[in-house]
Formats: structure tokens, C-alpha cells, sequence
């Protein structure tokens, strides 16, 4: 038995090692796991803040590519340079303007044209000319309006080609608005502004520019519809660069403006279209003032200014104050160098809206402090850095949205740390508990198994003795007497009934224990089978003086294995004989109640303390008592086997020193036929 357990212990003994040292193992790391927690977390949020800031400058990137590249998808489709500029630059918001320069640095657009710069002087026909100065003679000499309007009206009709009819309907308007015949100044100046918009006179002035100013003079009300008509689409042609930008622009503007203060206008939405007219001729010109002189700069040095950074052969041109950013994308490498103005405000604020911080587990804010702090230390959890390179005077920091966010988190992080570590370590020590507990148990077993050998051993032996003894004598004819010779056949026979009960209760268990154990149910008279059982006993009974009262009901039949009922009764009795002392008393019981069957042995022997009784039907266990009685621990594990067979209970109840009871009680339905 010992061999056998020993290698099973060693076995659980190295399990328990290995639990207690992966538990320690875990316990270690996740208590350290606690303390670096913070640190952990921390580290954390810088790395994702550097790669916040690493996304943010690869987003302008981005975004400045998706301009250069449109623009060249778009020329490579339509091959006009300047409407794949205006249609690149209407597709990004923060594209304040496309432009086109020439080689020398002046504008294609936005479409400037100095007064003085690049004049091809108007030729008109020498009648139109002699028609021509008899009008102003008469308007400006002589001051006859009306003689100088019939004047005007001839050279209309001498002219030959454009730059005659603009002329003349030119000085038509003005008279017609020195006389205050509105109508005919209208019709005049609108065929300018439609018609002869590109035409300039003699000193370079587009004459559009002439007939804005006289038709802001009408206060005529009955005609400010048509002439804010004529204003729409005079700005309009300048807006997109059909009428020149020159230095009277915005003096021209000033001008639009007040005159429509005076005249209110209920249209909004024509007012807005005006007002945005009016602001990108602004841009146009704030542009224009602002970068000329950068832009031939550029252009002068072109090839050799390599220190520009560059998007897809654009250079960028950082044109910033301190609060101010624009930024210029030129590509010098065309005919003509083209490029576009962007608002760096808003290219980053549009990705300051964008998702750039999906997928990372804090949220951040991002700002571009002026004042700027390197200084800041890895507790601050600030991320600063220069936001080059586009932005040179531009710095990012990035901060967490809510530092408490954080705090809360390790805090929880350590409770479901600490919890879980305290958990594993309950689980440990539950385990180990148990294992302890089981060796115990097989500790336990292999005593009893042990004891029942020796036991076994020695109850074979004692009837076996006996029964040798008395045939001996027998066969020897030594007894002369007869009824010695009965006696001593009748001890060899309840000698070999005690043997067979024995037999029978360690062969009953070892088939019980493989689930082996077959039953024959046979409907049978109760106190027969329980009389036949009593009567095995009446020898020792008999021999010891015992009082042996039995109450039974001679009228319960049940179905049942007659033999291994009175097994039961056989084992009860032998029991209740073996731990009787003083008082030899023992009654056997067979009743009827509440439709169960009863049957009750009751003995006054030596009981058995309360402790005790719930082990009685292990196997091999045996209480410990002084009287050394002997006995295999199986007769009660056998009892109870039967009982449960037969869908009954037993049950003891006991007091040490006065006795016991053992009461088994069967179903009523083993009565039924
Ligand atoms: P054993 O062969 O030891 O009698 P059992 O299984 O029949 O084995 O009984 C188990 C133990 O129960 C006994 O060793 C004994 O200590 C106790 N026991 C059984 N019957 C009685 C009884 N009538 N009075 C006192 N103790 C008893």
C-alpha cells in the first residue's frame, strides 16, 4: 500500500511546488505591474502624443500634395494652366488664390496691369479723329452739350473698329450724364463695360474704369437695378481677370461701396454674390502688393534656390509674420510660373478637425502656443515641438484633454490589478488547501486498508481455528459423549455461517466497488427472512444471556432480495451482539408507518458519539474503541449498499455508553404487488 502511495504524494508534492511557484511568479510581476503602472501609462501618452504630432505634420503634407497633384491631373486633362488653377484652388478650401506670373514677375493673374506698363497705344482713323476733337471742342470749348452730343453721336457712326466705339460711346456716356439723360448714359456705358471691357485709351486706362465712376454718379432711383447690373458684371470680368486689376481698383471699390450704402438693396443674395466678388478682388490685390516683390525674388534666383522646401516640384514660400501664415506653393520649372496662395490658419485648422487621433486611447489637445516652452519635463505630459517645416516660426504642443481621465485610469488599472493578483492567490491557496486535503484522504484510506488486511486476517482466523480444532476432535473419536459431539458440529457449523457472512460482506463490496453487484427481487415475507436471520444468531445470543425481544408484523411482504436482506439483518445483529457489554439486551423491530416499512435493531451497548456517525458507511472505517473488538469496517458499507439497492434509508441514532439504534427504512411501493 505504501508503495503505491508513495510515488502519487511526490508526484502532488512537485504539482504544489509548481503552483506555489507560478503563483509567486504572477503575484511578482502583477505587484510589479502596480507599482509601474504610472510609468507605463505615461510612456504611454508620449509616444501617442509624438505620433499625434508626427500625423499632424504628414496631414499638411498630405494636403498640400492633394493640391499640387490635382492641379497637375487637371492641366494634364484640359491643358489650360489658368482654369486648372482656379478649378484646383476652388477644391481646397484653404486656397486663398491661384496665380500665374511671367518670366519677369509681373501677373497674368490675378490680372494687373500697370497704366504705364506694357501699353500698345489705341490708333484711330484720322476722320474719327477730326470728328472726334469737334466734340470735345464743343463740350470742354465751347460748352454746347447738345452740339457736342450730335458730335460724339457722328463719330459713332464714322467708327470703324472697336477702339473708335468705345471712344465715342465713352464720351457719349459722359455727356448723356452732364444732362442728365440717364437712360441713353446707361445704354452708353453698359456697351462698354459688355463689349469693350479689354479696351484701354490712350493712357492705358481700361475704359470700363472710366464708365464705373459716372454711372456711381446717377441717383436717378429708377435706374439703380440696371446699374447695379452693369456693376455686377463689371466685377465680375475683373474678379476673373477680363478687366485688368490696376492701382485705381481699389479707389473703384470704395467707391461700389458707398454707392451701394446709399441705394439699399433688399437682395441678399445678390448682395453677397457682390460682396464676394468684392472680397476676392481684394484678396487679388492684397496678394499682388504683398508678394510681388518675393515673387520676382523667386523668380531671380530661380534654380539656385535650393534651400526652399518643395511639394511635388512646388516651392514653398513661407511668407509669416508672427501670427500671420500664408504660405506660397510656385513652380518655376513651367512657361509660366504658376502657383497658389494658402491660408495656413486655416489648412491647419481644417486638420485640426480631421481624425487624427483615431485609435488612440487618450484624447488631446492640440495648440500652437506663441510663447514657447522646451523646458517642459516628461511629468508635465506636454509634447512641444517646432512645426516644421513649413511653419518655421510655428511650435505644436499637445496636452492631454483630461489629466483626471488618466489619474482614474491607473487607479482602476491598480484596483483590477490588486483584485485579480488577490483572487489568483485565494485560488492558489484553495488549490493547495484541497491537494493537502486529498492527500489526507488517501493517507487515510491506505491506513484502513491496511488495518482491514490485518483485521481480515485475524477474523478468518478465528473461526477457521475452531472449526479445526472441533473436526479434529472429531475425526480423532476423542468425544465419547454424543451430545458433545452435537455441540461441537453445531459450533463448526455457526462458525462456518459467521465465515460465510464474512465472505459474503467482502465480496458484496468488492463487486459493489466495480458496479457489479446484482439484485434478484423476489417478493418475499419480511419477518421470515428477518426470523432467519435472528435464528443464525441464536447460538451466541443464546451463550451470552441475551435478552433478545422481537416485535415483528408478520404480514409485510415486499419485493426484495431475500439473501441480502438477511445480509443486512445479519450484519446489524452481529453488530449489535459484538457491542453489546453489560447490558445484554437487543430488540429487532418490523413495523408499518405512514405506508413505509421500518425495521430497527436496538442494542445497549457501548453507542457511538455523535461525531462518529456520519463516517459508520465508509469503507474500512472502524471507531476507535478500547474493547479492541475485531471486525473488517465493511459490514456497515455493505448494509447500506443493500439498503440504497432497494431505494431505502438507514439512519443511527446513538448515545455512548446506553446503546443505538440503527432504523432502515424501505418504500411502500416494494409492499405493492
Ligand atoms: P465492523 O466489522 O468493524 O463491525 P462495521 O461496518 O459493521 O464494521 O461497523 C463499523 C463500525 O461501526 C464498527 O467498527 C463500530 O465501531 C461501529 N458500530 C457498528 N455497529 C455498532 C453498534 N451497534 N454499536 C456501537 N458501534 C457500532
Amino acid at each position: 500500500m505504501n508503495n503505491r502511495f508513495k510515488p502519487v504524494s511526490r508526484l502532488t508534492i512537485v504539482f504544489i511546488l509548481a503552483v506555489v511557484i507560478s503563483g509567486g511568479i504572477l503575484t511578482y510581476f502583477s505587484i510589479n505591474g502596480i507599482s509601474k503602472l504610472k510609468e507605463i501609462t505615461e510612456k504611454r501618452v508620449i509616444e501617442e502624443q509624438r505620433e499625434l504630432a508626427t500625423r499632424f505634420v504628414a496631414s499638411i503634407q498630405n494636403k498640400l500634395e492633394a493640391v499640387t497633384i490635382g492641379f497637375k491631373n487637371e492641366i494634364r486633362q484640359s491643358g489650360s494652366m489658368k482654369d486648372s488653377l482656379i478649378k484646383t484652388a476652388t477644391k481646397h478650401d484653404f486656397v486663398i488664390l491661384p496665380f500665374i506670373l511671367r518670366n519677369n514677375g509681373s501677373f497674368i493673374y490675378p490680372n494687373f496691369r500697370d497704366i504705364l506698363e506694357n501699353i500698345s497705344k489705341p490708333t484711330h482713323s484720322n476722320r474719327f479723329k477730326s470728328a472726334f476733337r469737334n466734340g470735345q471742342d464743343a463740350e470742354f470749348v465751347k460748352k454746347n452739350l447738345q452740339i457736342a452730343k450730335k458730335r460724339y453721336l457722328s463719330c459713332l457712326n464714322y467708327s470703324t473698329r472697336s477702339n473708335d466705339s468705345v471712344k465715342a460711346l465713352n464720351a457719349l456716356g459722359r455727356i448723356s450724364v452732364k444732362l442728365n439723360e440717364y437712360e441713353d448714359a446707361i445704354g452708353h456705358y453698359k456697351s462698354v463695360v459688355l463689349k469693350y471691357f479689354e479696351i484701354v485709351s490712350e493712357d492705358g486706362f481700361p475704359y470700363a474704369y472710366f464708365a464705373v465712376p459716372q454711372l456711381l454718379k446717377i441717383t436717378n432711383p429708377y435706374n439703380k437695378e440696371e446699374i447695379f447690373q452693369i456693376i455686377k458684371i463689371f466685377l465680375e470680368k475683373t474678379e476673373t481677370g477680363l478687366i485688368p486689376l490696376n492701382f485705381n481698383t481699389e479707389e473703384l471699390l470704395t467707391l461700389v461701396n458707398n454707392w451701394l450704402q446709399e441705394n439699399s438693396f433688399n437682395n441678399i443674395e445678390k448682395l453677397a454674390h457682390i460682396d464676394e466678388l468684392k472680397k476676392s478682388i481684394d484678396q487679388q490685390l492684397q496678394f499682388i502688393n504683398e508678394n510681388k516683390v518675393d515673387l520676382s525674388e523667386v523668380l531671380k534666383k530661380r534654380g539656385f534656390n535650393n534651400k526652399l522646401e518643395s511639394v511635388n516640384n512646388f516651392k514653398v514660400i513661407n511668407s509669416s509674420t508672427e501670427n500671420y501664415e500664408r504660405l506660397i506653393l510656385i513652380n518655376t520649372n513651367y512657361k509660366n510660373p504658376s502657383g497658389f496662395l494658402v491660408d495656413g490658419e486655416k489648412l491647419l485648422d481644417i486638420i485640426l478637425k480631421s481624425e487624427l487621433q483615431s485609435e488612440f486611447e487618450f484624447d488631446y489637445n492640440i495648440e500652437f502656443p506663441i510663447k514657447f516652452d522646451s523646458n517642459t519635463t516628461m511629468d508635465d505630459l506636454i509634447y512641444s515641438s517646432q512645426l516644421n517645416p513649413y511653419f518655421p516660426s510655428k511650435k505644436i504642443q499637445i496636452k492631454l484633454n483630461d489629466e483626471n481621465l488618466l489619474k482614474e485610469l491607473i487607479n482602476r488599472k491598480s484596483w483590477t490589478y490588486g483584485i485579480a493578483t488577490v483572487l489568483l492567490l485565494l485560488a492558489l491557496f484553495l488549490g493547495v488547501v484541497l491537494i493537502i486535503r486529498d492527500i489526507a484522504r488517501e493517507k487515510n484510506l491506505a491506513r484502513l486498508q491496511s488495518d482491514f488486511i490485518s483485521n481480515v486476517t485475524h477474523e478468518l482466523k478465528t473461526p477457521l481455528t475452531s472449526i479445526y480444532l472441533f473436526t479434529e476432535l472429531l475425526l480423532l473419536k476423542r468425544v465419547k459423549k454424543e451430545s458433545d459431539k452435537d455441540e461441537y458440529l453445531s459450533i463448526i457449523l455457526r462458525e462456518s455461517e459467521r465465515l460465510k457472512r464474512m465472505m459474503n460482506n467482502i465480496l458484496d463490496f468488492s463487486k459493489s466497488e466495480i458496479g457489479k453487484q446484482e439484485y434478484r427481487f423476489v417478493r418475499s415475507n419480511l419477518a421470515s427472512i428477518i426470523n432467519a436471520a435472528i435464528h443464525e444468531m441464536d447460538y451466541w445470543f443464546e451463550n451470552d444471556k441475551f435478552d433478545v425481544i422481537i416485535e415483528l408484523d408478520e404480514n409485510i411482504d415486499a419485493k426484495v432480495d431475500a439473501e441480502k436482506i438477511k445480509q443486512v439483518m445479519g450484519n446489524l445483529l452481529s453488530n449489535a451482539f459484538k457491542y453489546s457489554t453489560d447490558k445484554k439486551k437487543i430488540v429487532i423491530r418490523l413495523y408499518k408507518k405512514k405506508k413505509e416499512i421500518h425495521i430497527e435493531v436496538e442494542d445497549h451497548g457501548i453507542g457511538i458519539s455523535e461525531e462518529k456517525i456520519p463516517r459508520l458507511f465508509e469503507k474500512f472505517y472502524r471507531v476507535d474503541q478500547k474493547e479492541g473488538i475485531s471486525g473488517t469496517g465493511l459490514g456497515l458499507t455493505v448494509v447500506r449498499d443493500i439498503i440504497e439497492a432497494h431505494g431505502g434509508k438507514i439512519s443511527v441514532s446513538s448515545i455512548i455508553g446506553k446503546g443505538s439504534i440503527f432504523s432502515i427504512t424501505l418504500n411502500h411501493n416494494l409492499a405493492k404487488e
